[in-house]
């Protein structure tokens, strides 16, 4: 079209999730009517919204036990600790990943030590090897960063040859599978987020599931249980607990009857949210197939992934390239993340401005995120947006790789 100069603009919202289901509106409701909010605050006979949900997310992805928990930044420390990482233990983590992962290690006083992503956007098992050996870490908290999974047979074939024990943080891959099998049912602890922007909306939330008893016990008495615990249905039996619990402190991270209300009817919408959210991923990846100096990323063949956000590469694109192309489609209603940008903004930071954890450079890792561009794709998109967006986007690479000195593009197509 002859749409160069203004073009067509995006007026949709990039951050509008879907409202909560009648159904969890309702249970919500009747919550706050009764106002018994604790998830230990029950009358005889009753059981707590939180642990029928716990129940219920357990039987979702095929796992013994299940604690929901405040967040999932929640989660992931309650997996360290009940993991027994001391102070000043090193763990390893995605250089990639988003800020509460390294800030879940660092909250129990421990020293994450990074591994480097490749070029699709998992961790670099070549990389996870020499850091294991170097720094002699006994844990990885694995970042399935916006839903990219490695092979996970490979990982967990290295992880135990290395005895190093695994955490999946599944904050991007609740509802995901690597051949068949739930993410977060590979390593010993699996963590989910129910914050707004994830795959399940309760504001804030988490879970934590192993099919470990002693990791389950600790946890669940780390969440701040007190002598409660044989409330739990999604949990060990008492006699699990006798030996723990003089042992294991109360780090208060429970989550309450009203966000277990809302998430419960959600668990049973995950698997249609899947197919919804890779629809609208594999319209994205139809509608920049041709777009010029784009590498998108390939999916494995195994990974049964939910495509709640798009990512795509501008390998070799100059900083100032990148910049102009990232304010050019800002300019037309399409709001991207650049993980190469000099300072962190939004929910949008990267390893080496975590200066509480003294990270040593990683070129691979600072090439790869340098053109690496980061969009939402919320389920109040329909197919058609998607397509729009990826017009626009196609329109603004082939500006910019035209463009002699990248800060005129911005120039030439800004409102
Ligand atoms: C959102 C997120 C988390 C957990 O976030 P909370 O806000 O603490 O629930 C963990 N890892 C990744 C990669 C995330 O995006």
């Amino acid at each position: 079209m002859s749409e160069r100069l203004g073009g067509e603009r995006f007026a949709g919202s990039f951050t509008q999730q879907e409202p909560i289901p009648e159904a969890g509106i309702d249970a919500a409701l009747a919550v706050l009517r009764h106002g018994r909010l604790h998830r230990y605050n029950t009358v005889a006979g009753e059981v707590a919204e939180t642990a029928l949900l716990e129940e219920e997310f357990a039987a979702y992805v095929g796992a013994k036990y299940c604690l929901a928990l405040a967040s999932g930044g929640a989660a992931m420390a309650c997996a360290l600790r009940a993991l027994q990482v001391r102070p000043g233990e090193p763990v390893l983590s995605n250089a990639f990943t988003l800020a509460p992962v390294p800030g879940a290690i660092a909250s129990i006083g421990a020293r994450p030590v990074f591994v480097d992503v490749t070029e699709d956007l998992t961790i670099d098992l070549a990389h996870l090897e020499a850091q294991a050996k170097a720094s002699g870490a006994r844990v990885l908290l694995l970042s399935h960063m916006r839903g990219h999974v490695c092979d996970m047979e490979a990982l967990m074939a290295l992880c135990d040859r290395l005895g190093v024990r695994v955490i999946e943080d599944c904050a991007h891959t609740m509802g995901a599978k690597w051949k068949g099998v739930p993410s977060g049912r590979h390593g010993a602890v699996g963590c989910y987020s129910t914050q707004t922007y994830k795959h399940m909306n309760s504001g804030e939330g988490g879970f934590l599931v192993t099919d470990d008893a002693e990791l389950a016990a600790r946890a669940i008495l780390l969440s701040g249980s007190y002598m409660l615990y044989a409330r739990h249905r999604a949990a060990p039996a008492p006699e699990a607990f006798e030996a723990l619990k003089l042992d294991v402190p109360n780090v208060s991270s429970r989550m309450d009857n009203l966000r277990a209300a809302i998430l419960r009817p959600q668990i049973g919408l995950l698997d249609d949210r899947r197919a919804r959210w890779r629809a609208l991923y594999q319209g994205m990846e139809r509608g920049l197939a041709r777009a010029s100096g784009v590498r998108l990323i390939p999916r494995p063949q195994h990974e049964d992934y939910v495509g709640s956000s798009f990512q795509f590469l501008l390998p070799g694109w100059e900083p100032a390239r990148v910049a102009a192309f990232v304010a050019a489609a800002a300019a037309r209603g399409v709001e991207l993340k650049w993980f190469g940008a000099a300072d962190p903004a939004g929910f949008t930071s990267r390893y080496s401005h975590w200066h509480y954890a003294a990270p040593e450079a990683l070129p691979q890792t600072d090439r790869i995120l340098a053109g690496l561009i980061d969009m939402r794709l919320p389920l109040t998109f329909s197919v058609a947006d998607v397509d729009q967006i990826a017009r626009i986007l196609t329109e603004e690479a082939a500006a910019a790789a035209r463009a002699d000195v990248p800060g005129q593009v911005a120039a030439v197509t800004a409102d």
